[in-house]
């Protein structure tokens, strides 16, 4: 297959620009039922992503999907930088020999999903990141079955993803630190699953434009 090379730096910026506009509220969410530091550390990952972004573009798509993970991982800190960057790691071992096409890109996706399900031990309905990024993923494959036009998919892929973000409001925590608070944590959306939501948004708006 040839290369798959595909210029990543618009959504990381676009990635950077979300998160920073909705700063404020993702530190009092993680405030509220965790410990405060989800905004410092997914920030600290993004600033670390911009300081590599030339060699990132250099890179092609499976490599550059990688060298994402393994910065994430080694920058972040916190139980969201083992777990986006064990997402986009085991993205970059998906995206190996494969074409940049939607198909692909709805496999990729869903396998970096996966990986952050094995990685997390959790499953939806838990209060977590995965609230957001299963209804998303699962979206796409439906689209995929349906022969939808790709900014089709990628609306409804968004309001997938938004729906699964506010689902977390009501749950109660059964993984990372929210668990410990019990019938307290309900009310508040997970922290990680809105900011996976924006971040996922962001990336879906880059294309459509
Ligand atoms: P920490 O909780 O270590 O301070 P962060 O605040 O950066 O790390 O990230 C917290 C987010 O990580 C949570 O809001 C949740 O979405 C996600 N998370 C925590 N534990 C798990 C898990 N076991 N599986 C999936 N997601 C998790
Ligand atoms: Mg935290
Ligand atoms: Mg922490």
């Amino acid at each position: 297959m040839s290369s798959t090379r595909i210029s990543l730096s618009p959504f990381i910026q676009s990635i950077k620009d979300t998160i920073d506009r909705h700063a404020d509220e993702i530190a009092q969410l993680d405030q509220a039922i965790g410990d405060g530091d989800h905004l410092i550390n997914l920030q600290r990952g993004i600033e670390a992503l911009l300081k590599n972004i030339d060699e990132i573009e250099q890179m092609e798509l499976a490599a550059a999907l990688s060298k994402i993970g393994m910065t994430l991982m080694s920058t972040m800190g916190g139980a969201s930088g083992s777990l986006f960057g064990s997402m986009f790691v085991t993205m970059g071992k998906q995206a190996k020999d494969k074409s940049v096409d939607f198909a692909s890109m709805a496999d990729i996706f869903q396998a970096g999903v996966g990986s952050v399900k094995a990685r997390g031990k959790a499953d939806i309905g838990e209060k977590t990141m995965l609230d957001t990024l299963i209804p998303a993923a699962a979206s796409l494959q439906q689209s995929l079955v349906n022969h939808e036009a790709l900014p089709v998919a990628l609306e409804q892929m968004k309001t997938a993803a938004i729906e699964g973000m506010e689902s977390t409001k009501e749950m109660l925590a059964t993984k990372g630190r929210a668990s410990f608070l019990g019938e307290r944590a309900r009310g508040h959306i997970d922290a990680g699953a809105r900011t996976s939501q924006l971040m996922l948004c962001a990336i879906a708006d880059v294309i459509i434009e």
